[in-house]
């Protein structure tokens, strides 16, 4: 099969779909790879490390659109690359189809079949494909909570763990899922006293056991997330109701009970936020303040962090490649398994029941 690998061209966007190894793996394996020119400089990945990998290079996304079988990529297409999506095509990326009519219309339009990351379940039932960038999104979090912690940052101009003499910060995370539990395992790292909330008791009972000394898990109400926000320096924001928008844990007038210069960095804005004074922003304008608190609501946090973004991507991406270049050009009609619950459009036709309900279209 002939596999096609287009640079990214989303706003703030730096990771690329394939490593040069998965590039070997392929080509090993009968298959082809087209990769655009410069499609992994943004992950520190060199065009000559994809050519001694055995990829043919190609000058533009329209080229590798033009050869491809299977498109694979990290975000979804974009107006600009609408156009460039064939009918016969197999395009293998985060869609998150809900978030746009516009999109799922394109995609229906082009006729091509598209395999989504998000919805792809392994044979365990996991959504193993979102799992690294909330990995990378939660010890990020804590990485971003301590930057806009400090003073020149809007910040209260508090170090994480203290020193001798003087009290650690208090970090409260709203959520021990994925992104919870790893934001806890960074911040616990740097001696601070961390609280992690959740309405899970079996996920509460998992924690405590494997949690260092430094962090408590509490469950998650509204009389613990207020005594919470009186106490936080810093409040992770990850909750995720799956499916659904994120429940508003903390409201506006909350905000008063919380430290002038504190933070909050709200994760789950990928999904609304989980606190009502939330609103999206990307990388190049992070923060804004509301009564004194400052706010970090980046949609797509892993893509600060590209090179390890698309290492953590691509580890778990390439044996579903491998998987769909093995079945062959055709394979998208007869997919079964966990491949089949990627399917979010089949030649033009919307097979995802939540896709097909929440723009009214046939299934
Ligand atoms: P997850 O399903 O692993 O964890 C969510 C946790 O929230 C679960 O343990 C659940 O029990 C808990 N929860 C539900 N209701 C709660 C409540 N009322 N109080 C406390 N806890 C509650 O999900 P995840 O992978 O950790 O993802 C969390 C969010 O982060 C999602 O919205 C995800 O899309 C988002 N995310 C955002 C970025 C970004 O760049 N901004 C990157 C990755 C993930």
């Amino acid at each position: 099969m002939i596999i096609g690998v287009p640079a990214e061209v989303k706003q703030d966007e730096y990771r690329v779909a394939m490593l040069p190894v998965g590039v070997e793996i392929l080509t090993a394996a009968g298959h082809q790879v087209v990769v655009q020119a410069g499609a992994g400089i943004g992950s520190g990945l060199a065009d000559h490390a994809y050519l001694q990998a055995g990829a043919r290079l190609v000058a533009s996304a329209a080229d590798v659109y033009r050869e491809a079988e299977l498109v694979v990529k990290v975000k979804e297409p974009q107006a600009d690359e609408f156009a460039l999506v064939r009918s016969g095509q197999i395009v293998f990326t985060y869609f998150h189809f809900a978030a746009s009519r516009v999109l799922t219309e394109a995609m229906i339009d082009s006729g091509a079949t598209c395999l989504a990351y998000e919805t792809l379940q392994d044979e365990k039932g996991r959504l193993s494909l979102l799992t690294p960038m909330s990995e990378v999104a939660g010890r990020m979090s804590i990485q971003e909570g301590a930057k806009y912690l400090e003073r020149p940052q809007m910040g209260r101009g508090i170090l994480l763990g203290g020193v001798p003499g003087v009290a650690p910060a208090h970090i409260s995370v709203l959520g021990g899922g994925v992104v919870g539990a790893n934001a806890a395992k960074i911040a616990a790292g740097f001696q601070a006293d961390v609280a992690i909330l959740d309405v899970n008791m079996d996920r509460l009972r998992y924690l405590d056991d494997v949690m260092p000394a430094n962090v408590n898990v509490l469950f998650s109400d509204r009389h613990t997330i207020r005594d919470q926000l009186k106490l936080a320096d810093l409040v992770i924001g990850s909750v995720l109701i799956p499916g659904a928008k994120a429940p508003h844990l903390v409201k506006q007038e909350d905000l008063r009970l919380m430290k002038p210069g504190s933070v909050i960095i709200d994760v789950a804005i990928d999904q609304g936020g989980c606190v009502e004074t939330s609103r999206p922003t990307t990388h190049k304008d992070p923060t804004f303040l509301i009564d004194d608190v400052v706010h970090y609501c980046v949609t797509n946090m892993p893509g600060a962090v590209g090179r390890t973004s698309t290492f953590a991507l691509c580890n778990v991406t390439l044996p579903w490649v491998l998987r769909l270049a093995n079945a062959g050009a055709d394979c998208a009609t007869r997919l079964g398994g966990p491949l089949s619950t990627a399917t979010n459009i089949l030649a033009g036709k919307v097979t995802q029941t939540a896709v097909a309900e929440t723009f009214n279209l046939p299934l």
